[in-house]
Order: structure tokens, then sequence, then C-alpha cells
């Protein structure tokens, strides 16, 4: 089984050409996280952990401006469990 969890973050507050692409930021946790809740305390304006579900990601929370602080709790997640795609 895979879990997902996905937030698009909106990357851009210029108006977008009809050809261009408008970039999005994603952070999702794979299913091989043993649930130390590391990453939460890295990033508790992101990530929220509870003990039965694991890492989520919090409801409405812009993800673009604490990029660093998720890529840093992925360089530091033990299981290299946490993805993303951040601007
Ligand atoms: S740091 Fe990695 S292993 Fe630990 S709870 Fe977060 S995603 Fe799971």
């Amino acid at each position: 089984m895979f879990s997902l969890c996905v937030y698009f973050g909106y990357t851009g507050g210029r108006h977008l050409g009809r050809k261009q692409k408008m970039k999005k930021s994603v952070v999702w946790f794979e299913e091989s996280c043993i649930k130390c809740a590391m990453c939460a305390e890295e990033v508790p304006e992101v990530i929220v952990f509870e003990a039965t579900t694991g890492p989520q990601l919090k409801e409405g929370v812009d993800i673009v401006p604490h990029s660093e602080k998720i890529k840093r709790a992925a360089q530091f997640c033990p299981k290299d469990s946490i993805k993303h795609h951040l601007q």
C-alpha cells in the first residue's frame, strides 16, 4: 500500500501567459516513514504529527515560505520518506 499526502502551493504572483505553466510546489510522505516525528519538530509550521497517522501536512498552510526548512527535514529524515518538488 502506498500513502500519499500532497499539497500544492502556488509560487507565482504574476499573470501567466496561456502557454506558461503554473509552477507548483509539492510535498508528500512515502510509506517507508517510521513515525519518528522528527519532521514535525523541524517544520512545525507545516507538518503536524499524530501517532496513529504519522506526519501530515497542515491544511491551508502555504508551504512555499517554508521550503528551506522542508528541504532540511527531508535531508535528515532517517528513512528518506519526505519527497518534494519545491521551487
Ligand atoms: S522524519 Fe521521516 S521517518 Fe520521521 S516521521 Fe518524518 S517522514 Fe517519517
